[in-house]
C-alpha cells in the first residue's frame, strides 16, 4: 500500500499493490447487493455494515472507504510514476505528459 494523489478523488489516498489488489477484487464482484443494503440502512440511520470489499480495503489501509467503485480505481499498477514538476502521479502508466500541471514526461 502506498498514499498517492488520486485524480479521480481529487485527494491522497491509500493505493492498493498487485497483491493487496488481488485480495480485494474478488470481492467486488459481490458488493452490489451489499452496497444497497449499506446505503438502505444508512438512509434509516442504522449502522451500516460496509460491503466486502470496502471492508478488506479499509482492514489493509486503514481508510475507511465506503465506494466500491472507489476501491477499484485505488490500485496502484493504474497510475504511472511521479510527475518530475508537481509530484502527482501520472494518470496511466503510458501518459505522456502530466494532466494535473501539463510538463512533459
Ligand atoms: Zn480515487
Ligand atoms: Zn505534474
Amino acid at each position: 500500500m502506498k498514499v498517492l494523489w488520486c485524480w479521480r478523488c481529487q485527494m491522497d489516498i491509500p493505493m492498493l499493490d498487485e497483491e493487496e489488489f488481488a485480495r480485494v477484487a474478488p470481492l467486488y464482484m459481490a458488493s452490489a447487493k451489499h452496497l444497497l443494503a449499506f446505503k438502505a440502512a444508512k438512509k434509516r440511520g442504522e449502522v451500516a455494515v460496509l460491503p466486502p470489499v470496502c471492508e478488506e480495503y479499509e482492514r489493509l489501509t486503514g481508510f475507511r472507504e465506503t465506494n466500491p467503485n472507489a476501491v477499484m480505481h485505488h490500485r496502484l499498477s493504474l497510475y504511472g510514476p511521479p510527475c518530475t514538476k508537481c509530484g502527482k502521479p501520472l494518470r496511466t502508466p503510458q501518459a505522456r505528459h502530466c494532466a494535473a500541471c501539463g510538463t512533459p514526461r
